[in-house]
């Protein structure tokens, strides 16, 4: 089997979904998560277009990544305008990647109605922007925009537009089902086709507005492609890019090509889970291989045939991608990752004894209030701890106060106070802020510094919210996700309430408890 390049634009394809915004510093954290899983492409944004990701290339100038190799993004020159003048094909330049890509028109209709151009003129731009970019010495990828469309229409025009990429000595040509619409059969045939007249290694770039784009991604493998390009999680506008997670699953377990590294590959579920969160798009629970559910067993009868052998109602070992298996109605359910959260705190816990069933219901009372430990590992250590009793409180707290205030100028404050007793002694402080939560965490540290100094190591690194359904006509509640790191470490808590101070709280003091039990350690 050949192997296959993965290319990745969760980071430029992926944030054109709805909803979604990353800002460079989720694009630096995503970029270094891309890395660990060993992607071969990253795909990182579009340096012409704006300031955005002109910044995210300039400060990954000074960074090394491990695995992959960074890509920047772009279009073939205006028409009647030199590349030496060409503004976009400049700032590509400058981003000083090794791998640039490209996309140029394939589509007459597209020349002629949006471009307003000639057929001719735009072979001259595919060719004149290759060769631009060869010239200085990068590998260039050219992505063939609305490829399918346009060779349904028009063969002979289309295949000259990849012949100019071809000629101008571009590395790949990618072959675009920009708008989704295509059919798995049509694929295969026309890559067939290309590939039987292009010497060029192919690679495809497919788009899920039938939900064909993984389907439509292995068929183009079948028929000759050597690079697939997604995005994590299937992120991407409309109904979005072709699942990397699905691809790289499939062609890895299923169809034994070589992708991601072998030993990356047990990584791939944190890898969505993690996007997930940053581009707080959840993932739906019955998602192919990495999803919550994917080899979660509810029937009996099934449960029964999977303790036996897994093989029974499983298509594959899930921690082969990182996930596990999971019992939702046996005497097992949920158990295990009480068991292994508990082994890896260096406690004893057996699956059957009292203890853990007390710990589950426990756990199960929690999930239903709303709190969800998958993506708060550190919150989970500290529930762990407090219900087995192997926990004490660093402080305790007597009561804070938190206002905000809009001035006439539209102007905004935000101050907090709060009173703790730490080691049998009040402390009283207060603090001003960036908002009130800000506000509020720094009020909490100026109180503990002084009895824990090792606190100045840590800071919040991310904060995000989300709304969580109503229920009973009840107040929405919120879930306040916390990330905090110091010089070593990053780790993640969760908060859980009505009041999004109060969750944010929450949160802030599991982040504090948890950095003071680390230390201990
Ligand atoms: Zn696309």
């Amino acid at each position: 089997m050949a192997d296959i390049l993965i290319y990745d634009t969760t980071l430029r394809d992926g944030s054109q979904t709805e909803g979604v915004s990353f800002s460079v510093k989720d694009k630096i954290k995503i970029t270094d998560k891309l890395d660990s899983l060993g992607i071969h492409y990253v795909e990182a944004g579009w340096p012409g277009s704006n300031p955005k990701d002109q910044e995210f290339f300039r400060i990954m100038q000074e960074r090394r990544l491990k695995r992959s190799v960074l890509v920047a993004f772009g279009s073939t020159r205006r028409a009647h305008q030199k590349p030496t003048e060409d503004r976009n094909l400049k700032a590509l330049v400058s981003a000083k990647t090794a791998v640039i890509t490209i996309f140029g028109k394939s589509w007459d209709l597209h020349v002629s109605d949006v471009l307003k151009t000639t057929l001719d003129e735009n072979l001259k731009m595919i060719f004149e922007s290759v060769a631009f970019l060869k010239k200085k010495g990068r590998e260039v990828f050219y992505d063939a925009e609305h490829f399918f469309d346009a060779y349904k229409r028009n063969p002979a025009y289309t295949l000259k537009t990849v012949e100019a990429a071809a000629e101008a000595q571009a590395d790949y040509i990618v072959l675009c089902d920009t708008n989704g619409g295509s059919l798995t059969e049509e694929i295969r045939t026309i890559v067939r086709d290309v590939k039987a007249k292009l010497s060029v290694p192919l690679g495809i770039h497919t788009h899920n507005d039938l939900d064909l784009a993984v389907a439509n991604s292995l068929a183009a493998v079948e028929a000759g492609c050597t690079q697939v390009q997604g995005t994590l999680n299937g992120l991407g506008e409309r109904c979005g890019n072709a699942d990397l997670c699905t691809l790289i699953g499939i062609l890895s377990a299923k169809r034994q090509h070589k992708t991601i590294p072998g030993d990356r590959l047990k990584h791939l579920t944190e890898a969505s889970y993690y996007l997930s969160e940053i581009s707080n798009v959840k993932l739906p629970d019955n998602h192919p291989f990495v999803g919550h559910s994917a080899f979660a067993h509810k029937g009996g009868v099934h449960i029964d045939a999977v303790l036996k052998n897994s093989l029974a109602y499983e298509h594959i070992e899930p921690s082969l991608i990182g996930n596990h298996r999971r019992f939702l109605t046996s005497e097992l359910a949920g158990k295990m990752p009480i068991v292994l959260k508990a082994q890896e705190m260096n406690l004893k816990l057996d699956k059957k004894s009292p203890q853990t069933e007390k710990l589950l219901k426990a756990l199960q009372a929690k999930e239903h209030e709303g709190y969800q430990f998958e993506a708060a590992d550190a919150s989970f250590e500290l529930f762990m701890k407090r219900e087995l009793k192997k926990y004490k409180p660093f402080f305790q707290l007597e009561g804070f106060k938190v206002t905000t205030e809009k001035r006439h100028d539209g102007r905004m404050f935000a101050e907090a106070s709060i009173r703790l007793t730490i080691h049998g002694r009040e402390e009283f402080s207060a603090a001003d802020g960036n908002g009130p939560v800000d506000a509020l965490d720094r009020a909490l540290r100026k109180a503990l510094t002084q009895f824990y100094p090792r606190l100045k190591e840590m800071h919040l690194s991310d904060y995000k919210v989300r709304v969580l359904d109503t229920k009973s006509g009840t107040a929405a509640k919120v879930r306040v996700l916390i990330e905090s790191q110091d010089n070593t470490d990053s780790w993640t808590t969760v908060g859980v309430h009505e009041n999004i101070i109060e969750a944010s709280y929450e949160a802030l003091v599991d982040s504090i408890e948890y950095k003071l039990l680390k230390d201990k350690k």
